[in-house]
């Protein structure tokens, strides 16, 4: 038995599409059924590793070293499970594998049509993913909204598999509904029926709409579109804004949802099993105290707008590790500019209880940064830092405590003398040859944690592995310098015998990693590093 359950959106995107998918999955694992999931993105790009953040959100990286649209970060916060290259697709993916099967004579010269063949292979990927992770249902997302162009032969690709077996495939339509009206609250139905329009049009049909919209949809709106659109009784959803992602999953059991959804596929509930995901939901409610975490980043001057999607990771693993240590997280953007611009201000930090510098590229608001870990340092502010903000903290600890002035990275610098941060060789290579797709050091990699360490109270474990993504590298020619001068290599990687992970002594915490922590974290397993990070902010206030 394998099942199929495809998530496409009307109206526009950026309604949650992610997180009902990611929802959707929740449930059906809650209902005792293994389920994978499936990111697809429209774009031609081949993954998301060459698409800018700020413009696209964040970067997520795999086990395997996948560099992928956030989305799939939300599988895996939802699912509490590890994903890797079959989970996500691209236009620019799929027409890669097929043209490279053509060329290999894979067709056996046949003329290779668009039509089949690129939804097959589409279909081929998804019952792959389905075989990997030995899974009874694959939740499928398609990205972008139904009547582009962009995603055409995905649906096709849901049509194909549909006619063959239309008792294992499920559409749910996510759709947007505009509220209007004096108090805000009138939802307009038209343009989801214009969505299911233009689904008819490509042959298919939804099974469910979930209604995505500010507020509930009354029962009078939900008969409409029952009606208009040819819904059966009971499969319209109300999907309004709720303070947490993590509530979703919750609310849509409120209407039945998987009961609904595994009916339709001629399947039953096995168990029913919400109660941890419940709880972890309940505790992050009733935390009343807060914990105040500033970020500091180059794109946050006040007033910039802050694209929360970029640091999604970073934000959610704050919240998993706050929930835990029962308090509030409330989040500052900080900017690294204003610390260059007016090196007085830095004292800004005091009025928080932690300090992350995330992770980042090139040269723009690096002294600001450096500045503000110097402070942290000084003041003994709690301070995480993430692949960059451990370059950046080694910088900071050469220069003003080892006294190497002109300490430096050579991304930012590259005629510097006292490269501490230093790119491999093999990089080097790579970058000559401008070859920037999927090079970095990417995907999970050993660490061995040394004993006595924060990170060992943390991990409590002596060897972990961690997702990287990442150039550049602390340079071992200034690791005995370092080391001298008190800085702790707590934790490296042994194959290549690489620092991993710094901590300073005298401080109530000073860690920073090579690798991005924060990958990792997810609402039932916060992460050690955040967790202790956080428990020693709070002490901190
Ligand atoms: N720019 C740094 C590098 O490439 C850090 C990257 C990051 O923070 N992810 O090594």
């Amino acid at each position: 038995m394998t099942k199929y359950i495809f998530v496409a959106g009307g109206v526009m995107s950026g309604v949650g599409k992610g997180i009902a998918a990611s929802s959707i999955g929740n449930i059906l694992q809650a209902a005792g059924y293994r389920v994978t999931a499936l990111k697809i993105d429209p774009y031609v790009n081949v993954d998301a590793g060459t698409m800018n953040p700020t413009e696209h959100g964040e970067v997520f990286v795999l086990d395997d070293g996948t560099e992928c649209d956030q989305d799939m970060g939300n599988y895996e916060r939802f699912l509490n499970r590890d994903f890797s290259r079959i989970n996500y697709m691209t236009t620019g993916s799929v027409y890669l594998s097929v043209i490279q099967r053509e060329r290999a004579m894979g067709y056996g010269g046949k003329q290779v049509e668009v039509v089949p063949r690129i939804p097959l292979e589409v279909i081929d990927k998804i019952n792959l993913a389905l075989k990997k992770d030995k899974a009874d249902i694959a939740v499928v997302e398609i990205g972008g909204t139904v009547g582009e162009y962009e995603n055409i032969l995905f649906l096709e690709a849901v049509r194909m598999l549909k006619i063959k077996n239309p008792q294992d495939v499920a559409l749910v339509l996510v759709s947007f509904l505009p509220a209007l009206g004096a108090g805000g609250d009138e939802l307009k139905t038209k343009p989801t029926q214009h969505a299911v329009r233009s689904l008819n049009a490509v042959g298919l049909h939804p099974d469910m709409v979930l209604a995505r919209a500010a507020v509930p949809l009354d029962e009078k709106r939900k008969a409409k579109i029952e009606f208009m659109c040819s819904i059966p009784k009971g499969y319209v959803i109300s999907a309004p804004n709720v303070s947490s992602v993590y509530e979703v999953p919750i609310n849509f059991e409120k209407d039945k949802m998987s009961e609904k959804l595994l009916s339709r596929l001629g399947l039953k509930a096995k168990n029913k099993d919400m109660r941890e995901w419940r709880q972890m939901v309940l505790a992050s409610k009733s935390a009343k105290l807060p914990v105040k975490i500033g970020i500091v980043g180059k794109y946050f001057a006040t007033g910039d707008f802050v694209l929360e999607d970029s640091y999604i990771s970073v934000i959610e693993a704050i919240k998993h590790a706050a929930w835990f240590n029962k308090r509030k997280p409330e989040i500052y953007w900080l900017s690294a500019e204003s610390y260059e611009n007016n090196p007085n201000s830095v004292k800004e930090l005091k009025r928080y209880d932690g300090i992350i510098v995330p992770g980042g590229f090139g040269a723009r608001g690096v002294e600001g940064k450096i500045k503000a870990i110097e402070f942290c340092r000084k003041q003994k502010i709690p301070y995480l830092g993430l692949c960059f903000g451990l370059q950046l903290a080694v910088i900071e600890f050469a220069r003003n405590v080892c006294k190497i002035r002109d300490a430096s990275s050579r991304e930012f610098n590259p005629r510097t003398d006292f490269p501490v941060i230093d790119v491999m060789p093999e990089q080097k290579a790579l970058l000559s040859e401008k070859k920037y797709g999927g090079t970095m050091r990417l995907g999970s990699y050993k660490c061995v944690i040394k004993k006595g360490t924060k990170s060992y109270t943390a991990y409590k474990n002596t060897v972990v592995s961690e997702r990287h993504r990442h150039r550049y590298e602390v340079n071992n020619d200034f690791r005995d310098e370092l080391e001298k001068n008190g800085l702790i290599v707590a934790g490296i990687n042994p194959e290549r015998d690489l620092v991993e992970i710094i901590e300073l002594k005298n401080h109530p915490f000073f860690a920073a990693s090579q690798f991005h922590p924060e990958f990792k974290s997810r609402p039932l397993r916060p992460h050690p590093l955040f967790r202790e990070f956080i428990k020693a902010s709070i002490k901190q206030r």
